[in-house]
């Protein structure tokens, strides 16, 4: 039998691309955004194997890699390239999620014990992120400059503290990370989610650069998304924020729900 493929690569324009990392218990968004002298790539998914020569055959430039956050997710990869980048919010992100128990804990917070235990041999290997590497950590001021291309980090903290949106202006393009999805954002982590407020106000500063971009390209489901999920999550925090929000149950968590999007909340909330 033909294994499936983990990577599928998609040209969005003649210097970017979306690699889509696919498997039964993964979906996850990767971009490589090339210039003329280097390439930034946008997340390095769970860590499978085929990744850094997915990537090795889209572009012959140097690669840097810059995180949309520390998830387990989005790093699994970081280390098959020279330099890694993510925000300094999220160091403390990065250290939970190189710890197999607690991203064990994560994945499983609603399953029955023989579903977890199933979980556990699976993912086991992907689990154990290996954290070596070049790492450097920015502010809210960065911007990649990749020869004749640039890309600003946009932070939108809230999924976790470092979360950050990356703005190419001349290509009009948003890649937003988990802070804005097709489906939902998840704000419920205990250890890492920002309060409601912090989501709502990086929401704001999204909304406010509307004009710089034409669509988002989010790091998971469906892609691409449009521009007025901003408006739809903005006005879902500010529900939240002030005590007017709906609330119903997704896979075991409460979260708001408003229009087509949700976000997830912790149980008190
Ligand atoms: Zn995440």
């Amino acid at each position: 039998m033909r294994m499936a493929k983990t990577y599928h690569v998609r040209q969005l324009n003649g210097n970017t691309y979306l690699i889509e990392e696919k498997t039964p218990i993964n979906q996850g968004l990767c971009y490589l955004l090339c210039g003329e002298e280097r390439a930034l790539l946008i997340d390095t998914g769970l860590g499978y194997r085929g990744f850094k020569e997915t990537v090795m055959e889209l572009t012959k430039l140097p690669v840097i890699v810059a995180n949309t956050h520390a998830h387990v997710d989005h790093i699994g990869s970081n280390h098959c390239f020279g330099e890694i980048w993510f925000h300094e919010a999220d160091r403390p992100t990065f250290a939970l999620h190189a710890d197999p128990a607690y991203t064990l804990k994560l994945l499983t917070a609603e399953m029955p014990a023989p579903m977890r235990m199933l979980v556990d041999v699976l993912t086991r290997k992907l689990r154990r992120v290996d954290t070596s590497g070049n790492y450097h950590y920015f502010g809210d001021d960065k911007v990649f400059q990749l020869g004749g291309r640039e890309v600003e980090v946009i932070w939108t903290p809230g999924h976790s503290p470092g979360c950050v949106c990356f703005l190419d202006r001349e290509a009009r393009m948003l890649f937003s990370g988990d802070s804005v999805c097709e489906w939902g954002v998840l704000l419920h982590f205990e250890k890492e989610s920002c309060p409601p407020k912090t989501y709502l106000e990086s929401m704001e500063r999204l909304k406010a650069l509307k004009e710089a971009y034409d669509a988002i390209w989010p790091g998971h489901h469906g892609y691409p998304v449009e521009k007025s999920y901003v408006d739809e999550y903005l006005t879902c925090a500010r529900q939240i924020v002030d005590g007017t929000a709906e609330y119903g149950t997704t896979q075991g968590r409460r979260c708001a729900k408003y229009k087509r999007i949700l976000i997830t909340v912790p149980k008190e909330t």
